[in-house]
């Protein structure tokens, strides 16, 4: 597998970091994760306008632009023999000395890799999948996608040890965030999103949902969201650029929404299969 690692295409073995990178020793670093159909990203210019908002909100300058970033994308897609593909980039602060401090005058590593893109399967289409809730007790800037994930991969274990696909966040009675989706709920035929702050990641996903929202004329709002609302909400939906659009059809190991998923579910479902397919058209 063909990767890039600052500057160079190289195969996976031979893509080889200091010990000292800042990625490495303090997570000291953002990346993006762009799902591939058929070869066409999905959304690019979204993803690249949210690593610019995550490196603004880490004080890291962009090392490319984003004319530079498409180029670098298609190479590596094209480097793949796959057509639907998870493309990962990732941008640390590069390598120094052990200091907290930032270095002066070190330049960043930049790190891409591509692998088959892993939809869902059919069945957690169909049948929705199981979470699991806990108390939101990440950082206040969840906002940024670094590569920081110590608090969502505790949180996610936690859906693992409980053979559950999600962990469902909520801090101070509000809905927040999944591990690694966003979350979205049905409430009397009305989607309800809560809003891009600071303690949520700005899905690009969540931002599909509603755009198909929009266009399909099924009415939204983005909102807080209580925690019993979510609980008593009739549909919740896990958004990401892997999971897509989910429907959560069991809560903490108990039934939820009538234990399948619901019919906005199912129409939002419907329209990001369209958009998928107007990407390759
Ligand atoms: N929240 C978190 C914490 C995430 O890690 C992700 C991405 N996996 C999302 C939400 C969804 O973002 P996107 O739709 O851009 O994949």
């Amino acid at each position: 597998m063909k990767v890039y690692l600052n500057g160079a295409f190289v195969p996976l073995e031979d893509a080889k970091i200091s010990v000292l990178d800042r990625g490495f020793i303090y997570g000291d670093g953002v990346y993006e994760l762009v799902p591939v159909y058929a070869r066409e990203p999905f959304r690019l210019p979204h993803h690249l306008a949210r690593l610019q908002r995550s490196l603004d909100g880490i004080r890291l300058q962009n090392p490319h632009s984003d004319a530079q970033w498409t180029a670098l994308i298609r190479e590596l897609i094209e480097a793949q023999p796959f057509a639907d593909q998870g493309v990962y980039l990732q941008v640390t602060r590069g390598v120094a000395k052990r200091d907290h401090a930032f270095p002066v005058g070190v330049p960043p590593t930049v790190f891409m890799m591509s692998n088959p893109l892993a939809t869902p399967p059919a069945d957690q289409v169909a049948r929705g999948v199981a979470v699991v809730t806990a108390e939101d007790n990440r950082w206040r800037r969840c906002d940024l996608k670094t590569t920081s994930l110590l608090g969502n991969v505790l949180m996610r274990q936690l859906a693992a040890d409980a053979g559950a696909v999600e962990t469902v966040m909520f801090r101070d009675g509000y809905l927040t965030e999944a591990s690694s989706s966003n979350v979205l709920v049905v409430i009397d035929g009305l989607i309800v999103a809560p809003p891009k702050d600071n303690l949520i990641l700005p899905g690009i996903t969540y931002d599909a949902a509603i755009d198909f929202a929009r266009e399909g004329g099924v009415p939204f709002e983005i909102r807080p969201v209580t925690r019993e609302e979510a609980l008593g909400a009739d549909e919740m939906w896990l958004s990401s650029s892997t999971k897509e659009v989910l429907a959560v059809t069991n809560v903490d190991g108990q039934p939820f929404a009538g234990g399948k998923p619901g019919p906005v579910f199912r129409r939002a479902w419907k329209a990001f299969q369209e958009a998928k397919g107007a990407v390759t058209a």
